[in-house]
């Protein structure tokens, strides 16, 4: 699946390394998950970090802490909440009987609870997803030997996938005499394509 990558790389070794915005611009987050997305990556939006660990980071994530510490503890703040979006009364309702709340205050702070726990899991979802998809695109080029990102169906970095006849490639392609697999997999159809 393609993936938007919103990520420019100037030197090698940054191939694994991310910045907090970019990931944030690269999920397309509305306001409401933004803010979400902070509470879960509680991270410098400059800082650049290993995808693997940002990865492990959103994985480790304790969503009922999280949870907890984002509802509101006054009834004021609860109704008013509750008042912005009627349908949030059905987390009442899930208070009652997932929490066991069995008090008014509790009903109140229990709904807000379970919803925030559940945009939080959404919102984390939505990170892993991102994150996986990246990392797969981290290939080893066929012909360097160095890490980048995949965008093309061969396996070769920007620099040595000059080195071969793409239009020979792409034409053989199209006629249906090999596919990218057949180039990857076996040396000798690659050099084949050597110009
Ligand atoms: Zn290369």
């Amino acid at each position: 699946m393609a993936c938007p990558i919103p990520l420019a790389y100037s030197k090698k070794e940054d191939i694994m390394k991310v910045k907090i915005k970019d990931v944030k611009s690269g999920l397309g987050l509305n306001k409401e998950e933004e803010e979400y997305f902070n509470n879960i990556l509680n991270i410098n939006e400059d800082e650049e970090i290993e995808l693997d660990e940002l990865l492990d980071e959103t994985n480790d994530m304790e969503d009922t802490a999280l949870a907890d510490s984002m509802t509101n503890s006054y009834t004021s703040e609860l109704l008013k909440w509750y008042g912005e979006d009627l349908h949030r009364v059905e987390y009442m309702t899930e208070a009652i009987t997932e929490l066991g709340a069995n008090d008014g205050f509790s009903a109140l702070s229990g709904g807000q609870y379970l919803y925030h726990r559940e945009r939080i899991n959404e919102a984390q979802h939505k990170i892993i997803t991102y994150l996986e998809e990246l990392l797969d695109q981290v290939a080893t080029c066929l012909e360097c030997g160095e890490e980048y990102l995949d965008e093309r169906d061969i396996q070769l970095c920007d620099k040595c996938v000059n080195k071969f006849d793409l239009d020979k490639l792409f034409n053989d392609h199209d006629s249906k005499k090999i596919d990218a697999l057949d180039f990857n997999e076996q040396k000798n159809i690659r050099e084949q394509y050597r110009k």
